[in-house]
């Protein structure tokens, strides 16, 4: 079993049983599902994994667990490991139909490598992913409560919190709780006339001082701050997408 640990890889391997299980039974995979790993580790999960589907690609870049992983699995056209950085891999590689995607993220990574797949233009049927509770709960806030990231991945996805995962889970434990999420495509806020990059920046501004009021950052994007059917004493976590989109609207409009 591997345990020289590299921290600056965010290893923290899941080693109870119950959890893996239950990471591989939250999600609607079928035997004929393409299924993506990003992070395998050694392979803990993927062996789960491997044994429910026919096609399964992993991709590590720690060249240690890719010498372990090659020992481990019977490596063939359906079982693919790619010795890549997944931030530096082109999408189109893993461009598939049926496409479920796995990981127990790294911590130091785990925001890129999400935005990077739902900004891209792979479809997917779904994403679990295994990430820390602090930042699962940004892209999902509890009590209705919006954040920048939460808006941001509204207009392309459809992020749930399925259950925790105490940190005795896994080697070497990790300070603090980490939560599994779903992701599911769903773009019933975006169309072509949304400007995304835009959008962003809106948010930059927005959430820039998340305790003032909302009229403050809106003085920074309006020379003239136009009336809005939301009110201005909101704070930014107040607002909802709907109000980001109206903000944006009326942007695009400005002269
Ligand atoms: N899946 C294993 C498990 O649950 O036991 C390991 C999870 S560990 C939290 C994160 C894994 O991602 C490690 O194997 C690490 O080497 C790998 N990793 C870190 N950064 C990566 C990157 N940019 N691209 C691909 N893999 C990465």
């Amino acid at each position: 079993m591997f345990t020289n640990f590299k921290k600056n890889l965010g290893q923290n391997f899941l080693r109870d049983k119950y959890y893996l299980n239950k990471i591989v039974d939250c999600s609607s995979f079928n035997i004929h599902s393409n299924l993506l790993e990003i992070g395998p580790g050694d392979g803990a999960l993927t062996e789960y994994l491997n044994n429910k589907s026919k096609s399964l690609t992993l991709v590590e870049i720690d060249n240690d667990l890719i010498r372990i992983l090659s020992k481990k699995f019977e490596l063939s056209k359906n079982l693919i490991l790619k010795h890549k950085d997944f931030l530096k891999l082109n999408l189109s590689e893993v461009k598939k139909e049926n496409l479920f995607i796995f990981g127990n993220l790294p911590y130091n990574a785990s925001s890129q490598i999400i935005l990077k797949i739902l900004e891209s233009d792979i479809v997917y049927s779904e994403c679990i992913f295994l990430i820390q509770k602090e930042l699962a709960l940004r892209f999902a806030p509890e009590y209705k409560k919006s954040t920048k990231l939460s808006m941001q991945t509204k207009l392309l996805a459809n992020i749930e919190i399925l259950f925790d995962v105490p940190n005795t889970a896994f080697e070497p434990m990790p300070e603090v709780t980490s939560s599994v999420i779903k992701i599911t495509k769903d773009k019933k806020y975006i169309d072509n006339s949304i400007d995304y990059l835009k959008f962003k920046k809106i948010l930059q501004v927005c959430f820039s001082h998340p305790r003032k009021k909302i009229l403050f950052p809106l003085k920074k994007i309006f020379s003239t701050v136009p009336s809005f059917s939301f009110s201005l004493d909101k704070r930014p976590e107040e607002l909802i997408i709907n109000d980001y989109l109206e903000i944006l609207n009326k942007y695009g409009k400005k002269i």
